[in-house]
């Protein structure tokens, strides 16, 4: 056996599941491949926002943990690239109830009279609250930070095949590495044909995720501010001195390792009808910004699986737009399920 566990992908999930790993278990032996840099997929692109709120019971326990996972790293390592933020929601007053049920209890939600920015307005019949608990952080250096020493960057997966006793993973280096349980965190990448077999059956799909550069310059004070009807929010990255607008784009069927997409005019056009209901003055301004994609699940909450018979192949992904904020409690749970087999 050359090493006990191969972790394959070392974006922000496949590094937080390496730094899990190492935490419970200090003596395993744990290498991480790459096919590309530590960070460099849908990491790189990612808004890198957490607001502390779940569509249903699990994801609201899955941020909780993970916003006290990040506060504990960032105290940890006070250089890591996380940055508080204050926060406000808005949403139509028929979706308070929505709100109230989706915001975990520790973000405090506190009813507000505007978002904290002039030129972003509450909409008619509308309704603003504060929320505690807010960060943002620049995915992609964050796991190349998270990355642990001798990760084998450049090195692509081409072949997982599971055996009784160990799982045997062809590497593009001619290599073959023989590992007691392997992790598959390949982010947008489900359609790899060396495990697209052996995730079929999690039914995932890829999207588009677009996020815009706002030109427009950032006070200290400035709020995130989310529209929760829309699934959308303003962003003010501090540490670049713009603002990023996220919208939903319903773009299906995306390929990550297509040529590098550009932005299309249908993206500027969907965003700005969005930005247009609220901040009609910055929707002008949207004129560049970061497209990539997710892989998204069929029940919108992160799939954590064993994908063979001995349970030494482990899924963690599908993190539908949530990867950042969800990678901690995706990674203990990822690391829960090898530790649940005892191999
Ligand atoms: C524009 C945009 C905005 C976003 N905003 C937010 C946000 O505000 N908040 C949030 O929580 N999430 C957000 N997301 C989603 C979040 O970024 C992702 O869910 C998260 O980065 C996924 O992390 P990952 O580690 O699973 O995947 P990735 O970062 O894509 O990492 C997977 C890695 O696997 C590697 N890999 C793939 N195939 C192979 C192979 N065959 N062999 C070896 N290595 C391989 C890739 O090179 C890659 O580095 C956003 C995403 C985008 C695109």
């Amino acid at each position: 056996m050359n090493t006990d566990i191969a972790v394959v992908g070392a974006g922000i999930v496949g590094t937080l599941i390496a730094r899990e790993i190492g935490r419970r278990d200090p003596a395993a032996r744990v290498v991480v491949l790459d096919r590309d840099a530590a960070g460099s997929g849908a990491s790189r692109r990612s808004a890198g926002l957490h607001f502390p709120r779940g569509a249903s019971a699990r994801v609201r326990d899955m941020s909780a943990y993970s916003e006290a996972y990040y506060a504990r790293l960032a105290e940890e390592d006070p250089g890591a690239p996380i940055h508080p933020l204050a926060m406000t929601i808005i949403a139509d007053a028929g979706s308070a109830d929505a709100v109230r049920e989706a915001y975990l209890p520790s973000a405090k939600l506190a009813e507000a009279f505007g978002t904290g920015r002039q030129d972003v307005a509450v909409p008619p019949g509308g309704l603003a609250w504060t929320v505690q608990g807010g960060h943002y952080a620049e995915v992609g250096a964050l796991a190349a930070r998270l990355a642990p020493p001798g990760v084998r960057e450049g090195v692509a997966v081409t072949a997982v095949r599971p055996g009784d006793d160990a799982v045997r993973l062809s590497l593009s280096t001619g290599e073959e590495l023989v590992a007691g349980r392997v992790v598959l965190a390949p982010g947008p990448w489900t359609g790899d044909p060396a495990w697209s077999e052996l995730l079929a059956p999690l039914e995932i799909k890829i999207k588009r995720v677009v996020a815009l550069h706002v030109d427009e310059p950032v006070e200290a004070a400035d709020p995130c501010v989310v529209m929760h009807d829309e699934d959308a929010f303003l962003l003010p990255l501090r540490h670049r001195g713009d603002w990023l607008f996220s919208y939903t784009c319903q773009e299906w069927d995306a390929d990550p390792g297509a040529a590098a997409p550009a932005l299309r005019p249908n993206h500027l056009r969907e965003a700005q009808a969005v930005l247009e209901r609220y901040a009609p003055e910055l929707a002008g301004r949207c004129t560049s910004g970061r497209v990539f994609c997710d892989a998204y699940t069929p029940d919108r909450q992160p799939a954590v699986r064993a994908l063979d018979a001995a349970g030494r192949i482990v899924f963690a992904g599908g993190a539908n737009g949530s990867g950042y904020r969800l990678g901690p409690a995706i990674a203990a749970e990822a690391v829960d399920l090898l530790d649940a087999k005892g191999l």
